[in-house]
């Protein structure tokens, strides 16, 4: 129920559902242009798939290496600029003070595929995009006599997805609200906002961007459309001394990278690899924890055979990808968004999208004529935690 403090019915511009990249990114767009916004948030703030991603500020380089990136209008293609920008201070939203892990991302072949990457590179899709690079500019942990095989540099960045929660969160004021049961508040047929555990909001807009909860979100209004998918990963953390960064798509000869690495800093100072790709693909998601880990070892120990993991920790995570339901196993490119009168609902379908999920509502808002409305501040919304960086939780 409403605490003392708040009003038990409450009126915004726009309320959204989720707090993951995609709701907080949205929601500091919006205050930016001074929308009023109430977030509801019914777990942790990042704590869905945004936190557990990998952080890779995907430019679509390695979408091109199966040919699926159909042409310079994908919006991903322009990702690592806006974000670029963002972190510089000077974009749409001031992301200064967000960790970057790294500059660049890379594609590393271990030595048998020369062929098969001739062409990939003297594609036109890649031309420009990358960069060969070998000697001192090699990722640390390639930086070994015994690497063999070629690297490629992508003008793709990775950054710390939880410092970048923290900062979103700080951008979101007092718009954010912690909240678990929500139900539509309805006007006749017209949906005219959420009762939130019991507290009304009222808004010109719902917005949900509640990730892998949407389906459910949408069930408890009597809607099915849009219908989403799920695509389940088990994934694979290791933490050691002795690793060093590494960021990069090692590639096998299929058209998904065999293993993809980011390295992400520990609570105690120590780096952790976050393994994806292949290894975490259906072959992955079939093993229990202990085959996966095995699996994974094995990658590693033929991959980096002089990397000591003799100390290392091992873990592994298992989560879906959560997006709109696609015909065929098409990746989309785009984040997506469905307008249903006074209802939004979307995916960004990858965390480096969430600038175009925010561009997708705003544009639907001026298309609608949405536009800000005096209101009074609120205060004193009990807020929703922050989540705790998986690493952590996996292996303290
Ligand atoms: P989420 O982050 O899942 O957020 C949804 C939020 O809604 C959650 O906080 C949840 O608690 C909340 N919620 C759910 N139900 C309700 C409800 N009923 N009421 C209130 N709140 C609710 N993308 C990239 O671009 N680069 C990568 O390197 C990358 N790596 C990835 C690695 C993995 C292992 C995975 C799983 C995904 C990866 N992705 C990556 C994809 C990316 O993580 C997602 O596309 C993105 O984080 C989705 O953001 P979101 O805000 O839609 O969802």
């Amino acid at each position: 129920m409403p605490s003392a403090l708040t009003p038990s019915r409450m009126t915004t511009d726009v309320l959204i559902v989720g707090a993951g990249v995609a709701g907080l990114w949205l929601n500091a767009r919006l205050r930016r242009q001074g929308f009023s916004t109430v977030l509801v948030e019914s777990a942790s703030l990042g704590g869905g798939q945004s936190t557990k991603s990998q952080g890779i500020i995907h430019g679509g380089a390695k979408y091109a290496l199966h040919g699926a990136l159909s042409g310079a209008s994908e919006a991903i293609a322009d990702m690592p600029r806006r974000w670029r920008d963002a972190l510089a201070g000077k974009g749409e939203l001031d992301l200064s003070g967000v960790r970057l892990l790294s500059e660049a991302h890379y594609l590393w072949s271990p030595g048998t595929l020369a062929g098969n990457l001739t062409s990939f590179f003297a594609s036109k899709a890649v031309r420009g995009r990358v960069d060969h690079v070998t000697g001192d500019d090699l990722p640390p942990a390639l930086q070994n006599p015994g690497f063999k095989g070629k690297v490629y540099r992508l003008a793709e960045l990775v950054i710390d997805v939880p410092s970048l929660v923290e900062r979103l969160a700080e951008l979101s004021g007092d718009s954010l609200l912690a909240g678990t049961k929500i139900e539509p508040l309805l006007e006749g047929e017209d949906l005219i906002g959420l009762r939130v555990d019991g507290r009304e909001i009222l808004a010109q807009r719902v917005v949900l961007s509640a990730g892998a909860g949407n389906a459910e979100l949408l069930k408890s209004m009597g809607l099915s459309h849009p219908p989403m998918q799920r695509r389940p990963l088990h994934m694979v953390l290791v933490k050691g001394p002795t690793l060093k960064p590494l960021y990069a798509h090692c590639l096998g000869g299929g058209p998904k990278p065999r293993v993809t690495v980011t390295t992400h800093p520990a609570a105690d100072g120590q780096w952790v690899w976050y393994l994806g790709g292949d290894l975490a693909e259906a072959e992955g998601v079939a093993r229990d924890p202990e085959a996966q880990i095995a699996a994974a070892k094995k990658e590693l120990g033929n991959l980096l055979p002089w990397v000591d993991l003799s100390k290392a920790q091992w873990a592994t995570l298992r989560i879906d990808r959560a997006e709109p339901a696609q015909s065929g196993l098409v990746r989309p490119d785009n984040a997506y968004l469905s307008v249903q009168q006074r209802l939004m609902v979307g995916w960004p379908t990858k965390l480096a999208l969430a600038p175009d999920f925010a561009d997708r509502v705003l544009a639907a808002l001026a298309r609608d004529g949405v536009h800000p409305t005096p209101q009074s501040p609120v205060v004193g919304l009990p807020k929703p935690p922050m989540a705790q960086p998986v690493w952590d939780q996996l292996l303290p």
